[in-house]
């Protein structure tokens, strides 16, 4: 396990004081490792949990040939092109019920959508192209099917014994489904990861507690308590925590000895009159960030000693105190860091190109996020416009948005028309 000077030296240029978004997500990818331990689990608890080891399969979906429509299975050598073919069904296939007997030259076997392609037969002629004459005989008319059609390989969709699933996967509604027709009735995953999360501040308001002249409620422990259910961990609420040295260490040694990451929200600007920064120096090895983005430019990130028998320690994230920078600095670090936590090795979802329809003002050497709403343009591409006022605090034009407008690095002025990258929160937040 390395230390944040180790991972420092490693890093080209690695300024706490300057740090691109980029750099910032290079030093927390060395920083965050997967976390040990796995369980067996049945696939109704296995929504979004990520798999531990690849899921091979056991047999052959489908296990054998057989149609893919309602209608008549024939040996498809008997085609002629521009000639109709006349056929005399000799028997019925259903699914689940499997025709045995031969078919010779001239026969044709009655087949279910499902069932078991007879022996011999390669093709189906749907129910809907076909003439049925008085002897029951039925004709394709020419030049309407070709060899092969309406028949779904053994295998197409799994061939027994290859990776169905591979380690890493987070198990999504498709995936569950795929495991269940394998016939496998369990999967092996990464065991939860807990994630404990407190905000800080004396102006801090606990829910319940009665209005006072400066203060402001707490909004950032439901938001972050959001963000991580939906990441799908395990969270320990460790409340509003008030500016005591002997109450905020109670709280980073309470999250470090539960939780394999904490996420707090407040107290690490430079220049705060409060103890959270002096705490979290004391507690373990933490770096104070100045991140070159907007919003979110202050952050702590280190590990705080646990005593954990991996001693690996657990993982902090100190975010700021905004909560749009509270919001902001969870989707650019923390959830990437957090899935890996999770054993995920997915790529990130690909941001989106939308047109802005607005001029947007922007500094070169800084990431900007902006909040917006991407919609439909009549030409079916895809379109941008800022919601509300972007000030960090400012929650209701985030609850407004329906993605990040996502200002790169060196990226500057945005006139209207122009395309700008887009992370949409569908699925996300
Ligand atoms: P700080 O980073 O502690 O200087 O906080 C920056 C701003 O965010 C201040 O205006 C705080 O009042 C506000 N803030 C900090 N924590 C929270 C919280 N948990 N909920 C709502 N606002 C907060
Ligand atoms: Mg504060």
């Amino acid at each position: 396990m390395k230390t944040l000077a180790q991972i420092a030296a490693e890093l080209q240029g690695y300024d706490p004081k300057a740090l691109s978004v980029a750099d910032a997500n290079a030093f927390l990818a060395r920083l965050v490792q997967p976390v040990q331990g796995t369980e067996t689990i049945g696939i109704f608890d296995a929504l979004g949990r990520v798999l531990a080891s690849d899921v091979v399969s056991p047999v052959s979906v489908p296990p054998h040939d057989n149609s893919a429509m309602d209608g008549y299975a024939l040996a498809g050598t008997q085609l002629v092109p521009g000639q109709p073919l006349t056929l005399r069904p000799v028997g019925t296939a259903l699914a689940g019920k499997a025709w045995a007997g031969t078919v010779a030259t001239g026969e044709c076997v009655k087949i279910m959508t499902g069932a078991i392609m007879p022996p011999g037969l390669d093709t189906v002629v749907p129910q809907e192209f076909t003439t049925t004459g008085a002897d029951g005989s039925i004709t394709i008319a020419a030049d309407v099917l070709r060899l092969g059609d309406n028949r779904r390989f053994k295998g197409e969709d799994l061939m027994q014994g290859s990776v169905a699933l591979a380690q890493g996967e987070l198990l999504t509604p498709a995936a569950l489904g795929l495991v269940a027709s394998l016939g496998l009735p369990t999967v092996t995953v990464h065991r939860r990861l807990r994630v404990a999360y407190f905000s800080t501040g004396d102006e801090i308001l606990s829910l319940g507690e009665p209005p006072r002249e400066g203060a402001v409620y707490d909004s950032n422990r439901y938001t972050v308590f959001g963000l991580l259910t939906r990441l799908g961990v395990e969270v320990i609420d460790l409340g509003v925590v008030r500016d005591e040295p002997a109450l905020l260490e109670a709280a980073f040694r309470q999250a470090a000895q539960q939780a394999d990451a904490i996420v707090t929200s407040g107290g690490v600007s430079v220049g705060e009159a409060d103890h959270t920064r002096t705490m979290m120096k004391q507690l373990g090895d933490v770096a104070f960030w100045r991140i070159a983005m907007r919003p979110g430019r202050p952050m702590a990130v280190g590990r705080l000693a646990s005593g954990t028998p991996d001693g690996r320690g657990a993982v902090l994230f100190g975010l700021p105190g905004n909560p749009v920078a509270v919001m902001v600095t969870f989707l650019a670090f923390v959830r990437p860091a957090l899935l890996r936590m999770m054993g995920s090795t997915h790529a990130p979802a690909p941001l989106m190109r939308a047109t802005s329809t607005e001029a947007l003002r922007k500094k070169p050497g800084r990431t900007e996020y902006q909040r917006g709403t991407v919609s439909t343009a009549p030409d079916g591409s895809l379109q941008v416009c800022t919601t509300g006022n972007q000030g960090s605090g400012v929650l209701s034009s985030m609850v407004q948005a329906n993605g990040l407008i996502v200002l790169h690095h060196g990226q500057g002025d945005v006139a209207v028309g122009e395309p700008v990258d887009v992370m949409v929160f569908d699925g996300v937040i």
